[in-house]
């Protein structure tokens, strides 16, 4: 072998994951790289940490959790997945769509209210997946439409809240008792609660996976058309901006700011959008294919 190929090669056994599984269809960041870990025979939270931010402090891969890193590090090079295949397991795309930034710090803003901070599953889904879904740290879903049943907030065995990472790292074990976390059954949805909790999964589905909608210069548009659509509905219901913030339970200013479009200096939280979306009964996918409609 030849100076130059010999490199390569070394490089190539050195930076590349003997095993790198392609993530799941919405499978969260921490649970596609905790994943990773465990498959590749090691259990280290600081030996991932290591492996994926080698310049970085520890903390600052718990500090991501499932927002999108500022840089995704050694990732796509350990994994040879590209970077459109990994950011789909972060809060990527669904920021792009409403013309948000992407920087951690701004996404966890605008998801502030939203979400869980610790593991919220699906037995069943663990059985059948054994992985974590992005749509489950979602507060406003509460069940599981495929299964049936709601999700759990806690191990159904000692009652303890699971960490989105666990150290050492895991996937379906409650780091308390060591019990596996699918051996529980969880309580059935009722018929309502189902169709609920499916409206729900597709919505969160459609806002956490790429479209050409969300291009850095066709969101802003959308944004704005989004808002006029709203503050249409509320006029034709003869509705003040004080009165839909009082039945919605929602700063008047939050309102004003979804209407408006507003992207700087006084920005809606994605959990206004999602109840001034749903006063109308309507999701957030029905609005975004609405507008999509009037700006084609
Ligand atoms: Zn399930
Ligand atoms: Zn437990």
């Amino acid at each position: 072998m030849n100076k130059p190929a010999q490199k390569v090669a070394e490089l190539y056994y050195f930076e590349l994951l003997p095993l790198h599984p392609q993530p799941q269809p919405l499978e969260s960041l921490t649970s596609y790289l905790s994943r990773l870990a465990i498959s590749n025979g090691f259990i280290s939270f600081a030996a991932l940490s290591e492996l994926v931010f080698p310049a970085q402090h520890q903390a600052s891969l718990y500090r991501f959790k499932d927002c999108p890193p500022l840089s995704l590090g050694k990732l796509p090079l350990i994994t040879s997945h590209p970077a459109t295949i990994l950011l789909p397991t972060t809060f990527y795309h669904l920021a792009r769509k409403f013309g948000r930034s992407v920087a951690t710090a701004q996404v966890t803003h605008f998801l502030d209210g939203s979400l869980a901070q610790h593991l919220r599953f699906c037995p069943r889904c663990l059985q059948d997946y054994n992985c974590y879904f992005l749509t489950w740290r979602f507060k406003a879903l509460r069940g599981c439409a495929e299964h049936g049943c709601h999700l759990l907030e806690q191990c159904g065995q000692c009652g303890q809240e699971i960490p989105l990472l666990t150290n050492p790292l895991s996937i379906g074990v409650c780091p308390g008792c060591k019990k596996a976390l699918k051996s529980v059954v969880s309580p059935a949805l009722s018929k309502r609660r189902r169709e609920a909790s499916l409206r729900q999964q597709r919505d969160l589905a459609y806002l956490l996976t790429p479209e050409p909608m969300e291009a850095n210069e066709v969101a802003p548009q959308v944004v704005k058309q989004l808002g006029r659509d709203l503050r249409q509905r509320r006029l034709s219901r003869s509705q003040s901006i004080r009165e839909v913030a009082k039945a919605l339970k929602l700063p008047s200013a939050q309102i004003v700011f979804i209407e408006q479009g507003r992207l700087k200096q006084g920005t809606a939280s994605f959990r206004a959008y999602q109840i001034y979306a749903n006063y109308f009964d309507l999701t957030l996918f029905d609005l975004f294919a609405m507008v999509r409609a009037e700006l084609v």
